[in-house]
Parts: structure tokens; C-alpha cells; sequence
């Protein structure tokens, strides 16, 4: 397709797929579609809605003094 180069996760297969996350280009092998993430960002999202806080407005709760 329009990326070029090697997989920067194996650099043994042609990358097809930027991760949107990293911008790192990775082949099929190491690009989850079902994430649409690299194998990478996926292992440090680890799992699906826990690893991500500050994505609400749980601030609200805490008192701050
Ligand atoms: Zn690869
Ligand atoms: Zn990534």
C-alpha cells in the first residue's frame, strides 16, 4: 500500500497498517484490527477500559483541599 518500509516490530515483514497511536508501522501480524492498534499500544493499553483514567469526570468526586 502507500507504507513503506519493514515492520518495526519484526522487521522482517513488510508493514502494512500505521498505528494511528504511535505512528509506528507495523505488518499484519503485529496490528490488532479488532483494536486498531499496534501489538505495542495494545500491550500498554492493557486491558480494554481499566488502564485509562481521566477519561471522566470522576474529578468531580474527589474533594480537593
Ligand atoms: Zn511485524
Ligand atoms: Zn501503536
Amino acid at each position: 500500500m502507500s507504507v513503506s518500509g519493514l515492520c518495526h516490530v519484526c522487521e522482517a515483514n513488510e508493514a502494512e497498517h500505521t498505528c494511528p497511536q504511535c505512528g509506528t508501522a507495523v505488518c499484519d501480524d503485529h496490528f490488532r484490527q479488532t483494536r486498531g492498534l499496534c501489538v505495542r499500544c495494545v500491550e500498554t493499553a492493557g486491558r480494554d477500559d481499566i488502564a485509562n483514567p481521566g477519561d471522566g469526570p470522576d474529578d468531580d468526586d474527589i474533594h480537593r483541599i
